[in-house]
C-alpha cells in the first residue's frame, strides 16, 4: 500500500533522495566503497560538506552577507545551550519568548549560563498562540524565538524588529518560506523536520557576532572552532549531511524556497480549509498564528476515535498521532509530503 507519511520528525524525505542516498550506501561516486566508510577527509566527502554549506547559505539568501554555515551534532536540543554560550557575555542578558515546549527546553539552558528574561509567553493557554506586542529589553544582549512550534502548531508569521541580536530555533520550518535572513543573526534547525535525517544540525550565523561574549568556551560548543575548521573539527555525521546536501540540491532544482512556499501554502489552505468546514474536527492553533508545516487539530466528538484512526490506517495515512503532550492530531506537511497526500487525507477526513 502506498504510505502517506505525515511524521513530525524524523519525517518525510523526497522519494529520489532517498533513492541517491541508498545507492551512495552501496556505492559513492563510483569508487566502489560506500558513503559511511570512507574517511571524511577524503576529497569526495570534503566536496559534500562544501557543497551542502553552500547550498545552504545560497538556499537562505545568505551567501556573501558575512554567513557560515556549519553541520553540527547534538540536534537543536545542544544548541540551547550553544546560543548561551557563544553570545551571552558573562554578564549579560538574553530575552528569550516562550512559545512551547522547544522554546522551555531553550530557556532552561540558557539559564545555566546567565540572566534570561522571558519576554512574553503563551503557556497559560497550552501554548495555542503566539505572544504579541511584547517588550524586548533594549540591554539585552540577543533574543531568542522559535520560528515553528512542532508539537503546539503554531508558527510566527511576523518577527520583533528589534535591535538586538536575533536568534532563532528553525528546525521544523527552514526552507519551508520565503523570509528575510539577513534579518537573523543565528537560525539553527536539526534535520530531521525539512531537511534530512537525524544526526546532525545546520547552524548558520554572522561571523561578526561571534567572539564577544568574554567566556572561554569549549572546543565543541565553540561556533569560531566549527567554521574555522570548515565544519569537520570532529568527524561529522557522514551520512546525514551527505542525505541533506541531496535535499538542498532537490529543493533548489525545484526552484528554491519560492517554489516550496507556494505548494507549502497550497497544502496548508486545503487542509484548514477542511477543518473549518468539517464539524468532525477542530483545528487547536489561534487561526492567525497556525502553522503551514504542523497542522494540529482534535475530533469534536471523542467517540468517533476508534473509526477515523482506523480510517487513516486504511488509506496508508502514517504519523498523524498528535504529540505525547498535547494529545489530538497532528498532520506535519513538510517539504517533501507532496499535495496528493493531504489530498487522501482530506479525502478520509469527508469519509468519516
Ligand atoms: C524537534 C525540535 C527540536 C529538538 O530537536 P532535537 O534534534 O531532537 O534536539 C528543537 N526545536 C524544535 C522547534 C523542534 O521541532
Amino acid at each position: 500500500m502506498k504510505m502517506h507519511n505525515f511524521s513530525a520528525g524524523p519525517s518525510i524525505l523526497p522519494q529520489e533522495v532517498l533513492k541517491k542516498a541508498s545507492e551512495a550506501v552501496l556505492n559513492f561516486n563510483n569508487l566502489n566503497l560506500s558513503l559511511i566508510e570512507v574517511s571524511h577527509r577524503s576529497a569526495d566527502f570534503v566536496a559534500v560538506m562544501e557543497k551542502a554549506r553552500h547550498l545552504a547559505l545560497e538556499l537562505l539568501g545568505l551567501e556573501g552577507k558575512g554567513y557560515n554555515a556549519v553541520f553540527l551534532q547534538g540536534g537543536a536540543s545542544l544548541e540551547f545551550l550553544m546560543t548561551p554560550y557563544n553570545l551571552l557575555p558573562v554578564d549579560g542578558k538574553a530575552a528569550y519568548l516562550d512559545t512551547g515546549a522547544w522554546s522551555s527546553n531553550a530557556i532552561k539552558e540558557a539559564k545555566l549560563l546567565g540572566e534570561i528574561d522571558v519576554v512574553a509567553s503563551s503557556k497559560d493557554k497550552g501554548y495555542t498562540y503566539i505572544p504579541k506586542n511584547y517588550n524586548i529589553p533594549a540591554d539585552a544582549d540577543y533574543f531568542h524565538c522559535t520560528s515553528n512550534n512542532t508539537i503546539h502548531g503554531t508558527q510566527i508569521k511576523e518577527f520583533p524588529k528589534t535591535d538586538t541580536l536575533l536568534v532563532c530555533d528553525m528546525s521544523s520550518d527552514i526552507f519551508s518560506r520565503q523570509l528575510d535572513f539577513s534579518k537573523f543573526d543565528l537560525i539553527y534547525a536539526g534535520a530531521q523536520k525539512n531537511m534530512g535525517p537525524a544526526g546532525t544540525t545546520l547552524v548558520v550565523v554572522k561571523e561578526s557576532v561571534l567572539g564577544k561574549t568574554g567566556r572561554t568556551i569549549p572546543s565543541m560548543l565553540d561556533y569560531q572552532i566549527h567554521i574555522s575548521k570548515d565544519s569537520m573539527f570532529n568527524t561529522p555525521a557522514v551520512f546525514p549531511v551527505y542525505v541533506s546536501m541531496l535535499t538542498l540540491q532537490w529543493l533548489k532544482d525545484l526552484g528554491g524556497i519560492k517554489a516550496i512556499e507556494k505548494i507549502n501554502n497550497a497544502k496548508a489552505d486545503l487542509l484548514y480549509g477542511e477543518i473549518d468546514n468539517n464539524p468532525n474536527f477542530k483545528g487547536t492553533a489561534v487561526k492567525e498564528d497556525r502553522s503551514n508545516m504542523n497542522v494540529t487539530f482534535v475530533l469534536t466528538d471523542d467517540s468517533k476515535k476508534d473509526a477515523f484512526d482506523a480510517l487513516c490506517k486504511n488509506a496508508g495515512l502514517n504519523g498523524l498521532k498528535g504529540h505525547r503532550s498535547v494529545g489530538g492530531y497532528r498532520a506535519s506537511i513538510y517539504n517533501a509530503l507532496p499535495l496528493e497526500s493531504v489530498q487522501v487525507l482530506v479525502n478520509t477526513m469527508q469519509q468519516l
